[in-house]
C-alpha cells in the first residue's frame, strides 16, 4: 500500500464520518470522533512495533494498512544485515582458520604496541600465552633487535635476528602496515636456513685458507724460476708465465673469497671504528700513483661534508680501491677517474666517476653478483675475479651504507657509496682511525 491509497483511504473514512455526523446534525465530532480512533489505533500499532523491535529475529506481527508494508520492508532489511554479518564472520572465521593452522607465526599488533592476536606458531616461536592478548608487544619481547626493529618503522626490508640463549634459533621477521596504523607480524623459524648457509660460507673459507698455503709455494717457485729466464730452456719461459700469471689470478681470487666471507661472518654487526674518510682517499691516491703512475685519479673532497663515518677502515679501504680500480680498469688510459665526497641531503656520498666503457642496463640489476661478468672475454683479459662489486656491496650493507649503480653504454659509470645520517659520525664523537687497525 502506497502513502497515496493511505491518504485516500483516510480522506473516504473521514468523509463518511462527516456524512454520518452531517445526517444527524453534528458533522464535526463525528469527524473529531474518527481521527481520535484513528490517533489510538496509530499509537497502539506503534505500540506493536516498538515491541516487536525489541525481538530480533521474530517475524513481523500482523498490522492493518501501510503499518504493515512498513514492517515487511523493516523486516527485509534486518534480515539481510543478518545475512551479510553471517558472510562476513565466516569469511573472518575462514581467515582465522587459516592463519591459525599456518606454520608461520601470525600476529596483529595494534598501533599502539598491544597484540590484538596471534596465531598458535606465533605463540610458541615468541613464547607467548594466550592470556598475552592486549599486552604490549614491548613488554613482552626483549629482543634489542627486534624491538629496533618494530620501533623504527621501517619495515621494507624483513628482519633476521638471532633468538639468544642456548637455543641458537633464528627468526625472520616481516611487518606490514594495515588498517588505522595495525602492524600485520610474519615471524618465521630460519634456524636450519642459516645453519646451511654458515656450513656454505664456513666450507667455502677453509678451502680457500687450506689452498692459499699451496698456491703461494707454487707460485713462490715460479717466481724463482723465471727470476733468472737465460738459465732456463726458451721452451719453457712461456708456459711457466702463463702459470704464474694463473697462480697470482688464483691467489687474487683467493684473496677476495676470504675477505668476502670474513665480511659475511661479521654481518649484522655494527663495525665500531671512527674512519677518516679524506685520510682514507689520500692513502688509496699515493697507493695508485705508485701502481698505475699513468693514470689520472682526481680527487674532490667537499670541506662541507662530515670526514667521517663510523666503520672498519680496512673494510672501507677494500671496497673504495675496488671500484677505483675497476674504472681505471674499464676506461681508455688517457681518460681521467674521479673520486668524490660530498653531501646531498643528509646522505654523504662517496663517489667514484670514470669516462669508461659503460655498462649496458640489462646488466646493472645483476652486477653485484658473485663472478658476475658484462662479458667473459672483457673480464679475464683485465684479470679480474669477479668478486669486487660483491665485496663493495657487503661492505656498503655491513656499513649501513648501500651501493648505487648508474652507466651508460661507451660513455661511462659512477658507483655510488651512499652514507646516511645513522653511519655519518660527528668531528669531535671521536678520533678517527686514518691507519688500518690490524
Ligand atoms: P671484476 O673483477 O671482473 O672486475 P667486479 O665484481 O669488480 O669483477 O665487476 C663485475 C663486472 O662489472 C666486471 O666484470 C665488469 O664487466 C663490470 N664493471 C665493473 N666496474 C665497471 C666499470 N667501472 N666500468 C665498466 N664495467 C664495469
Amino acid at each position: 500500500m502506497t502513502w497515496l491509497s493511505a491518504a485516500v483511504r483516510i480522506g473516504t473514512l473521514l468523509a463518511a464520518c462527516a456524512s454520518v455526523g452531517w445526517y444527524y446534525g453534528r458533522p464535526l465530532v463525528a469527524v473529531a470522533c474518527a481521527l481520535a480512533g484513528l490517533v489510538l489505533l496509530w499509537l497502539y500499532q506503534m505500540y506493536r512495533v516498538q515491541q516487536w523491535l525489541r525481538e530480533p529475529g521474530k517475524p513481523p506481527p500482523e498490522i492493518y494498512g501501510i503499518w504493515s508494508d512498513l514492517l515487511s520492508q523493516i523486516y527485509q532489511l534486518q534480515k539481510r544485515g543478518r545475512e551479510d554479518r553471517a558472510r562476513l564472520q565466516s569469511t573472518v572465521d575462514y581467515l582465522e582458520d587459516s592463519f591459525a593452522s599456518m606454520r608461520d607465526g601470525v600476529a596483529i599488533v595494534d598501533d599502539h604496541g598491544g597484540l590484538k592476536w596471534f596465531n598458535e606458531s606465533a605463540q610458541r616461536l615468541l613464547g607467548l600465552r594466550q592470556s598475552d592478548r592486549g599486552q604490549s608487544l614491548m613488554n613482552l619481547l626483549r629482543n634489542p633487535e627486534f624491538l629496533r626493529y618494530f620501533n623504527r618503522g621501517d619495515y621494507s626490508q624483513p628482519l633476521q635476528y638471532a633468538m639468544g640463549g642456548d637455543s641458537g634459533a633464528w627468526h625472520r621477521v616481516e611487518i606490514t602496515r594495515f588498517g588505522d596504523g595495525d602492524r600485520l607480524l610474519f615471524i618465521r623459524d630460519v634456524t636450519a636456513e642459516v645453519r646451511m648457509e654458515k656450513v656454505r660460507k664456513d666450507f667455502v673459507a677453509n678451502v680457500s685458507h687450506e689452498l692459499r698455503t699451496p698456491l703461494t709455494v707454487i707460485s713462490g717457485y715460479l717466481g724463482t724460476f723465471l727470476s733468472d729466464t737465460s738459465r732456463l730452456e726458451p721452451r719453457y719461459i712461456k708456459p711457466l708465465q702463463q702459470m704464474l700469471q694463473q697462480a697470482v689470478r688464483m691467489e687474487n681470487l683467493l684473496k677476495d673469497l676470504l675477505l668476502l666471507s670474513r665480511i659475511e661472518s661479521e654481518q649484522g654487526l655494527q663495525p665500531h671504528g671512527v674512519v677518516d674518510i679524506s685520510a682514507l682517499l689520500a692513502e688509496l691516491q699515493d697507493e695508485l700513483r705508485t701502481a698505475h703512475p699513468g693514470r689520472r685519479v682526481e680527487l674532490a673532497v667537499d670541506p662541507h661534508a662530515g670526514h667521517t663515518v663510523c666503520g672498519d677502515y680496512r673494510e672501507l679501504y677494500s671496497a673504495v680501491s675496488n671500484l677505483v680500480l675497476n674504472a681505471i680498469k674499464y676506461s681508455a688510459a688517457d681518460s681521467t677517474v674521479t673520486v668524490s665526497w660530498h653531501r646531498d641531503g643528509a646522505n654523504c656520498v662517496l663517489e667514484v666517476r670514470d669516462q669508461g666503457i659503460g655498462i649496458d642496463r640489462r646488466h646493472l640489476p645483476r652486477l653485484t653478483e658473485r663472478f658476475y661478468r658484462v662479458e667473459d672475454s672483457r673480464a679475464s683479459s683485465t684479470g679480474g675475479t669477479g668478486l669486487g662489486l660483491a665485496i663493495v656491496k657487503h661492505v656498503a650493507a655491513s656499513h649501513g651504507a648501500r651501493l648505487e649503480i648508474s652507466s651508460e653504454l661507451g660513455k661511462g659509470s659512477v658507483f655510488s657509496l651512499v652514507f646516511g645520517p645513522q653511519t655519518q659520525v660527528a668531528a669531535t664523537a671521536g678520533k678517527a682511525s686514518a691507519a688500518p687497525a690490524g
